[in-house]
């Protein structure tokens, strides 16, 4: 991924946060500036927060398509069991 850098892994996926942020980062020291540095401070905390809740929402979808997707090959063979795995994730 051009352009990103690594945040770290969780669960086997690896998370990566695009340079585009820092402009999102930019754009609310710029709106903040003139309420001063706890508003610019505040702001900060919010956008991060709002960060993880979305990298939170993304990794549900990560973890979803792999837990149907582990479904599926088990599907696809008749006879075969599907693994304790597959249905603990699914459940
Ligand atoms: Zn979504």
């Amino acid at each position: 991924m051009r352009a990103s850098w690594r945040l770290g892994r969780i669960a086997g996926i690896d998370l990566y946060v695009h340079a585009t942020f820092l402009l999102l980062l930019a754009w609310v020291v710029f709106q903040e500036y003139s309420r001063g540095l706890a508003a610019i401070g505040g702001a900060m905390v919010y956008t991060v927060a709002l960060f993880a809740i979305v990298v939170m929402h993304e990794l549900g979808h990560a973890l979803t398509a792999r837990a149907f997707a582990r479904r599926a090959e088990s599907d696809e063979r008749p006879g075969r069991r599907p693994t304790p795995n597959a249905g603990r994730a699914l459940a």
